[in-house]
């Protein structure tokens, strides 16, 4: 299996670009903090934990993320995937390395979402979800839209978006950042994209930094006997 992971700041746009390509490459996307909320919300024992350790504002158990993380892994019936959220910090390298190990994968490409602090700032206070749905939207001040998935009207502020917390985050990701990306140079895996640059922009410049969607490893077409 093959690995390709996104890394940036906290409003870089990684979520997005992770999902347009999981969609362009047809392959499944592991979001890590999706994996976390489903804990969560499944009242789980496990989510009951990770729940305490968000209210009081500290990372999960490391120990407990791994767990989740292999058994989700296990399950995944593709020769490729992307990682979103994890490794966070290189502390964290050696066991996620050691879980890839264990299912035979390897990282291909560590994609790295450039963006300067003061434009995430700016992209944070417009950073909307639809109520309903979940979709994430920028949204300017008076700007009227409908959810182009659920055609919702009402749309809300990330609770994370919340300025205190994203200062905090971007400290933290400032801390564990440079060392993650140290490592994926030093295993030639490390290509760096201007997060500043439009979405589309940024998603067809990663396409172009990767092998194009494999149609070998699918089944081909069956021809109608009729
Ligand atoms: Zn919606």
């Amino acid at each position: 299996m093959e690995v390709v992971i996104f890394l940036g700041p906290p409003g870089s746009g990684k979520g997005t670009q992770a999902r347009l390509l999981s969609r362009s490459l047809k392959i499944p996307l592991m979001g890590m903090g999706d994996l976390l909320r489903n804990e969560i919300n499944g009242q789980t024992e496990r989510g009951q934990k990770i729940q305490k350790a968000v209210d009081s504002g500290e990372m999960p158990d490391w120990p407990l993320v791994c767990e989740i993380f292999e058994e989700n892994l296990k399950g995944i019936q593709s020769n490729r995937i992307i990682f979103d959220g994890i490794p966070r910090n290189s502390m964290q390298i050696p066991d996620v390395m050691d879980i890839l190990k264990r299912r035979n994968a390897a990282v291909e490409k560590a994609i790295f979402l450039n963006v300067p602090e003061i434009v995430l700032s700016q992209r944070i206070q417009q950073r909307f979800q639809c109520a309903q749905c979940g979709t994430s939207y920028s949204i300017k001040e008076g700007d009227t839209i409908l959810c182009n998935i659920c055609q919702g009207s009402n749309f809300v502020r990330r609770n994370d978006d919340q300025q205190e917390a994203m200062k905090l985050r971007f400290r933290v990701y400032k801390e564990s950042i440079s060392d993650l990306i140290g490592y994926y140079k030093d295993n030639n895996v490390l290509v760096e994209f201007d997060g500043t640059l439009p979405i589309d922009t940024v998603h067809h410049s990663i396409l172009s930094h990767l092998k194009p969607f494999d149609y070998s490893v699918t089944a081909p077409m069956k021809k109608s006997t009729a």
